[in-house]
């Protein structure tokens, strides 16, 4: 794991090691569960909505400091904006970590920047979305787990 050092910023191991909004949320919040077989990634997003803004989020699972920090850091990201600036930041989240957009809406982002190296590491890509992608399904209310794969 040497060469995932320089990537290994300190946000991300403090996030992984104290993950905020680690818990449950009770029905009627919605759920929906992921799963990233590449890496062994469990992650349970809990949403609850009040009409177009995200009210509650929080999540629970197990996998890699990338994977919980970015589920972590998603929750804080993610509470009160609504279910259309959410979107939009899945989207500018997902080009970056996919090298998609080198001079695009960065700026939104804020915190989510420090995900940017991972664009550098293919098979850890699907670690830091594991949490947006789970995250679309409880919106969305699609009863299937989510698999990366
Ligand atoms: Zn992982």
């Amino acid at each position: 794991m040497a060469d995932l050092r320089d990537m290994y910023q300190e946000v991300i191991l403090e996030h992984a090691k104290s993950p905020r909004n680690y818990r449950a949320l009770a029905p009627p919040a919605h759920k929906a569960e992921g799963f990233n077989p590449l890496c062994g990634d469990r992650c349970t997003i809990y949403l609850a909505t009040q009409g177009d803004v995200i009210e509650d989020i929080a999540f629970q699972g197990n996998g890699c400091a990338i994977s919980r920090a970015s589920a972590s850091m998603l929750t804080q990201a993610l509470k009160g904006k609504t279910t259309a600036e959410a979107e939009k930041l899945f989207k500018s989240f997902h080009s970056m970590v996919t090298g998609q957009n080198a001079n695009g809406d960065r700026a939104s982002l804020g915190k989510l920047e420090v995900f940017a190296g991972v664009s550098e590491f293919p098979a850890r890509v699907k670690c830091a979305t594991l949490a947006w992608h789970t995250f679309e399904a409880a919106l969305h209310g699609e009863g299937e787990p989510v698999t990366t794969e």
